[in-house]
């Protein structure tokens, strides 16, 4: 048997322009990556250099105006929005910076969110919930409301939620910028030892050089829509 190695990520030649007005910002202006499945990469650079919009086409979320994007050896160019969806919905975990848990669920509800929509029995919810739950250090406020969580605490339940499905790209767009800087070192090496457990394919936007040093295989730095270095 020959196995060929795919690799997870793959851009070439592309570009994303959105309309302010009559001015038109070149949000990705001729982007080319690889990352191969196990990689993690951080993408680091100023406020407004394509970093957020980069994630989101990684993610399904938006895509590109040129240019092709293979993800996990599948042309993502052609599929069209319901497609995009399903496939985000299988394959891709987000971590934003503002958590986006649904405020009137409790932790587990929002942890369990992502099987429910892709019609997992509730007991099959149940047996993978609970290692992740205590994996975390969340089986104490499992069943409290996002509101009453800490930071810290809201941000692991993004990350099991984003988890729970074994997706095999992480995206993660700042998310630990809101958390004090004793928890961000905490939560940074948890990150890293769950992509390395999970041998999962991740890209971690940062505008912290500390951050991105110390957690990725390689840095992406970008200006102006523009990969300058990467190393
Ligand atoms: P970063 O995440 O690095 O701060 P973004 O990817 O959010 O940067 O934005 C890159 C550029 O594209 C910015 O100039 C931003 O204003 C612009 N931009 C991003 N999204 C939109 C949008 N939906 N509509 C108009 N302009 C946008
Ligand atoms: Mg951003």
């Amino acid at each position: 048997i020959t196995t060929q190695m795919t690799e997870a990520i793959k851009v070439r030649g592309v570009h994303r322009r959105f309309q302010l007005g009559d001015q038109t910002v070149h949000a990705l202006n001729d982007i080319n990556l690889d990352i191969t499945q196990g990689e993690y990469i951080s993408v680091m650079g100023p406020s407004g250099s394509g970093k957020s919009t980069l994630l989101n086409m990684l993610g399904l979320l938006d895509a590109p105006d040129e240019g092709q994007y293979w993800l996990a050896g599948k042309d993502t160019v052609p599929m069209s929005e319901e497609e995009r969806a399903g496939y985000r919905r299988d394959h891709i975990g987000f971590v934003f910076q503002s958590y986006h848990l649904v405020p009137r669920l409790s932790a587990r509800e929002n942890m369990e969110l992502p099987m429910v929509l892709a019609g997992i029995p509730p007991a099959e919810r149940r047996k993978r919930l609970e290692p992740v739950i205590k994996r975390l250090g969340l089986t104490e406020r499992a069943d409290h409301k996002p509101e009453q969580l800490s930071g810290g605490q809201r941000q692991r339940v993004a990350m099991s939620r984003a988890i729970i499905r074994n997706p095999q790209a992480f995206l993660f767009d700042e998310p630990l910028s809101n958390l004090d800087a004793a928890l961000r070192v905490h939560m940074r090496k948890e990150i890293r030892a769950l992509h390395d457990r999970l041998h999962a394919t991740s890209v971690y936007v940062t505008h912290d050089q500390i951050e991105a040093m110390t957690m990725a295989d390689h840095v992406v730095v970008m200006r102006d829509g523009v990969i300058e270095q990467q190393g």
